[in-house]
């Protein structure tokens, strides 16, 4: 147990009197389990700071850097005020045992049992396991099918290129290899070549109308900017002139595109 000004780095700490010496704090309030205030500062900024006999044990504050998991200084102000206004010192405990495995519970929950739509509460849980709980976790979160929306901002932050082109071969649309072209075509060039090209092989056979036969143009042409992708494409597009002669008009888009 110590003061709760270890809480804070020592810039964070200064800055926050500062803001409580200029009487930023307003509408300091008991509550539940602790104080509420609103403290003033390039916007107005929410903050709670749970209590639990006369020790600090959580802080939430709704500015960018608390946000992000620093103490700031916001809460420091805040903390300035509540000592100012009961006169004695309040202490803090590193961690409230109960409350943060509570905590950990309720991630646990939230990760595995619901649907992701972002990373945040992933991420939380990372901060919190330990490696090898982490290992296991992640392998977790990649395969539930709920997290399908974040599977691959998951995998690009985690740096697993090589499960994102696994998982790549399987789909059937180019959007996300789209979308992670850039990242991968440098590491993987051959892998990611090869992807588009059996997505044009795929597509060809599907395509009936000109402007999916423009759509194939577009990869077409792209698949020549990879290494010994000039004469993939020429190949591919041989092939189409000699399978599908009878669709005039994808044997057009094909001329144009310069096949
Ligand atoms: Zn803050």
């Amino acid at each position: 147990m110590s003061d709760w000004k270890d809480l804070f780095q020592g810039h964070i700490l200064d800055r926050g009197e500062a803001y409580y010496f200029d009487g930023a704090v307003l509408e300091l309030h008991k509550t539940e389990h602790g104080y509420h205030a609103v403290v003033e500062g390039t916007e107005d900024y929410e903050v709670d700071i749970e209590m639990e006999g006369g020790r600090v044990c959580e802080m939430y504050c709704s500015c960018p850097y608390a946000e992000d998991g620093n103490n700031c200084k916001h809460m420091a102000a805040v903390l300035f005020e509540i000592e100012e206004q009961n006169g004695e010192d309040i202490l803090a405990e590193e961690t409230c045992p109960d409350a943060q495995e509570q905590e950990v519970k309720e991630l646990l929950y939230y990760v595995f049992e619901c649907p992701q739509n972002n990373l945040v509460h992933i991420y939380k849980l990372k901060e919190i396991c330990t490696d090898k709980e982490w290992e296991d976790y992640r392998k977790q979160i990649l395969k539930n099918p709920k997290n399908y929306n974040i599977l691959y901002p998951f995998m690009e932050k985690e740096g697993m290129y090589e499960p994102m082109l696994e998982c790549l071969k399987k789909e059937t649309f180019t959007y996300n290899l789209d979308r992670y072209e850039n990242v991968l075509k440098e590491k993987f060039p051959e892998q990611v070549r090869d992807i588009y090209i059996s997505y044009l092989h795929h597509e060809a056979e599907r395509a009936g109308n000109r402007k999916r036969y423009r759509e194939l143009m577009k990869y077409l042409k792209k698949i020549r900017r990879y290494p010994g992708g000039k004469e993939k494409a020429s190949e591919i597009a041989k092939n189409w002139r000699a399978m599908y002669y009878r669709r005039t008009a994808m044997m057009d888009e094909t001329g144009k595109a310069g096949f």
